[in-house]
């Protein structure tokens, strides 16, 4: 399949290593936003938030475990988790994945949102 994520989750393209588990896999953002910018995603392929129904949904709830490990672990006590859905979202890889931002104080509200037009 011609997807850069499930690339990085067999292991045909390296990527930093922060977390893995039999349902998600989590790495270092290659171009971070962030002192701390994690990227964790599902190991089954869904394309985005928008094609996750009743049999899939579990593995959402696995992504917000992995992250509430991984903050544990590295002693993070603050993150923001940000999904995009979609082209206007900003998202620009079609393999579901969350954002996973810390180290930094955030902002929140309309100016938030990075608008481009
Ligand atoms: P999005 O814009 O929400 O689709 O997020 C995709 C993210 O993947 C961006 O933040 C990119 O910097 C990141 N990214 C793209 N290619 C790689 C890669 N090979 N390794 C790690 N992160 C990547
Ligand atoms: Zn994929």
């Amino acid at each position: 399949m011609e997807c850069l994520f499930c690339k990085i989750i067999n292991g045909e393209i390296p990527s930093a290593k922060v977390y893995e588990d039999e349902f998600v896999y989590s790495f270092k953002d290659i171009a971070p936003i962030a002192p701390v910018h994690y990227l964790i995603i599902p190991k089954q392929h869904i394309c985005c938030a928008n094609e996750i129904d009743e049999t899939n949904s579990a593995l959402v709830a696995k992504v917000f475990e992995a992250a509430a490990k991984i903050a544990k672990a590295e002693g993070i006590e603050s993150y923001r988790i940000i999904n995009n859905c979609g082209d206007d979202a900003g998202q620009t890889v079609k393999h579901l994945h969350f954002h996973m931002l810390a180290g930094v104080k955030m902002g929140w509200g309309a100016e938030s949102l990075g608008r481009t037009e």
